[in-house]
């Protein structure tokens, strides 16, 4: 049997996360100290607010635990947990763990369409290519390094991408009930321990 993915349980969407991993009978793990992480094949940084997230983990000791934890393991971070993993935030100066070569504006979206559902085109998801995409005060990618791999995009934006251990979403697949970047995850990267 695999080991749990954990999700980390500081605050926001966590909750949603566990059923996407429900759904796919994966094991899961609610992560909210250190320590938590041990038996952990994976990581999911949910949604929420960034700043809160990045003050919280430095708390915790969870800051450094899951860049440790990052050098053998895969993590994937949705909206704010992609703020918190990228490598440049270009408007706003908080700490990153700095996981994944992105440049990243936080809130890119504006305020008239500061939430919004639209389809994401996702090529490695042969029979069906397209994922609905919610948008919720959604960052965006401006750039990424030659480590990183392009996924997904929404028009011209890179919106999924991954590097060999972290994968990113701008959007929140946890939130449609459909669970294919979940299982992506699952099967792919924490399944795989050479990932
Ligand atoms: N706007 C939030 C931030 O910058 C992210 C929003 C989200 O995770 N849905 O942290």
């Amino acid at each position: 049997m695999m080991k749990p993915v954990g999700v980390l349980a500081l605050q926001g969407d966590f909750a949603r996360h566990m059923d996407s991993l429900k759904r796919l009978r994966c094991p899961r793990k609610l992560i909210r100290w250190p320590e938590d992480l041990e038996t952990c094949a994976g990581l999911i940084l949910p949604g929420g607010e960034s700043t809160t997230f990045v003050n919280l983990l430095g708390k915790t000791g969870l800051k450094k635990a899951i860049c440790d934890f990052a050098e053998k393991s895969p993590v994937m971070g949705t909206c704010a947990g992609l703020i918190i993993l990228a490598g440049e935030i270009v408007n706003d100066n908080m700490e990153t763990l700095g996981l994944i070569d992105i440049r990243v504006e936080r809130n890119a979206y504006g305020r008239q369409v500061d939430s919004f559902t639209d389809t994401v085109h996702v090529p490695m998801f042969e029979d069906k290519p397209v994922f609905e995409g919610v948008f919720i005060r959604a960052p965006r990618i401006h750039a990424y390094g030659g480590d990183v791999m392009s996924l997904g995009r929404h028009g011209q934006d890179v919106v999924m991408a991954r590097n060999r251990r972290i994968l990113v979403c701008t959007f929140h697949p946890e939130l449609t009930s459909d669970t294919r970047v979940h299982r992506y995850f699952v099967e792919e990267m924490a399944g795989k321990t050479d990932s």
